[in-house]
């Protein structure tokens, strides 16, 4: 393809380089979104229990009214594939901790809502390609960046280059835009990994995402739109996740019921189990001169809350209003000035939630009598609280 000029390119057509891209398209400048895939993915319609997507994302109210306003949360939930969890059940299973929360209480209609991550992307695809200013390009590689004082060049592994004004880094938690555009992290590894699958439960999942913590690692059940079936997300050392995708479908079962401790509804059937690496990664800046980091490649974060979309959304959206306001006022919205903006408001927010990731890692994986007990005191008394217990629902649903 011959080489182009365009006003901003977004590496990364997942489901925020894509939101990014929608939010900034009421500036009238020229988008192109490059992605690596070979083409869209039609997401899953079929229903049995091997169909369903084995990524899900618990979306918060406060993401669900950000897709809202993007037009893109209307098809997702007209499509029928949406779980709302109207309860949240917390436990510690080596202790007596236990935090519930609910709904009604705060009077919300749902806590939040579990959604595959196939379905998100196809709703904002389509939007994207009926917006006059928006081009994705698929089967499309970054492979080279560069700088200079009057633009920024993106070098696909084609040979095409793409000059702009900005460059945004939507590649995911192994993003090669920020490696090539020399931002450093701070990164740790678990040494373990994630197995997830869709289950059925018996007598069904009761609207309430269920988690246990666990001295392995935290263990999560998420209720899909069919009432008797959960994603689940069950973080393991290594070899341990290891061991149980190799094992048959009868011992997992056994090993999954005993892990629940009888405390969620029973497992009565598994698909097919994946496994994801798990590692936390945190960018140390999130831009330099045209260039810009949101969602995983800025923070990636142990999914035992079921944050990472949330805030990627909620960076996608900060990004979005720096950029429009300055494009209003005629000012230079790739600045370094504007983009300070975004990292300014994004960054405390995206560094509490990973420093309390890191705090519930380690609490939970230490079978040490006064971690137990710290536990145990600590989430009976977040239950007792009002207020605490609050800020944790606050948090929950993204209003933090
Ligand atoms: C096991 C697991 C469970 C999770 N559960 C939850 C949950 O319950 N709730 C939640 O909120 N989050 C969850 N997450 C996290 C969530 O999936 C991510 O936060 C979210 O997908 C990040 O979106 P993104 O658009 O930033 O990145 P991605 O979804 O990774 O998208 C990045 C895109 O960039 C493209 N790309 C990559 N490299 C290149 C390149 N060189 N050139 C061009 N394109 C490229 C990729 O093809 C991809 O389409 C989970 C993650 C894991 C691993």
């Amino acid at each position: 393809m011959a080489d182009y000029q365009v006003d901003i390119v977004i590496v990364g057509a997942g489901v925020i380089g894509l939101s990014a891209a929608l939010a900034l398209a009421p500036t009238k400048l020229n988008i192109v979104v490059l992605d690596a895939q070979p083409s869209h993915r039609p997401p899953p319609t079929q229903r049995a229990l091997s169909d369903w997507a084995p990524r899900v994302t618990a979306l918060t109210p406060a993401s669900t009214k950000f897709l809202s306003e993007l037009g893109a949360w209307q098809a997702i939930w007209e499509g029928g594939r949406v779980g709302p969890y109207t309860d949240m059940v917390v436990w510690d299973s080596e202790g007596t901790g236990l935090v519930e929360f609910d709904a009604k209480s705060l009077s919300l209609d749902a806590l939040g809502y579990i959604v595959e991550a196939p379905i998100t992307t196809d709703a904002l695809v389509n939007l994207a390609n009926q917006t006059a200013n928006i081009t994705i390009e698929w089967d499309t590689w970054l492979a080279q960046l560069d700088f200079d004082d009057h633009q920024a060049t993106v070098v696909t592994r084609a040979g095409t280059n793409i000059r702009a004004q900005l460059v945004i880094g939507a590649d995911g938690g192994r993003s090669v835009s920020r490696e090539l555009a020399g931002i450093r992290t701070r990164q740790w590894s678990y040494g373990q990994k994630a197995i997830v699958a869709t289950v059925r439960v018996a007598p069904g999942h009761a609207s309430a995402c269920w988690q246990a913590f666990l001295p392995t690692g935290p263990l999560a059940l998420l209720p899909l739109s069919e009432t008797d079936l959960c994603s689940i997300v069950w973080s393991l050392d290594d070899q341990e996740a290891e061991s149980w995708i190799e094992a048959d479908d009868g011992a997992f079962l056994k090993g999954l019921n005993l892990a629940l401790g009888g405390r969620g509804p029973q497992v009565i059937d598994v698909s097919e189990r994946q496994l994801f690496p798990l590692v936390q990664c945190h960018a140390i800046d999130y831009l330099r001169d045209r260039f810009v980091l949101v969602g995983d490649a800025a923070h990636a974060i142990h999914p035992l809350a079921g944050q990472g979309i949330n805030l990627g959304l909620s960076d996608a959206k900060a990004l979005a209003a720096e950029v429009l306001l300055a494009h209003k006022r005629n000012t230079e919205w790739w600045s370094p000035t504007v983009l300070k903006r975004y990292e300014r408001q994004r960054k405390g927010d995206n560094l509490a939630m990973m420093a309390a990731m890191q705090a519930f890692k380690w609490g939970f994986g230490s079978r040490h009598p006064a971690a137990t007990m710290l536990r145990n005191a600590g989430l009976t008394a977040v239950d007792a609280m009002p207020l605490a217990k609050r800020w944790f629902i606050k948090q929950a649903v993204g209003e933090g």
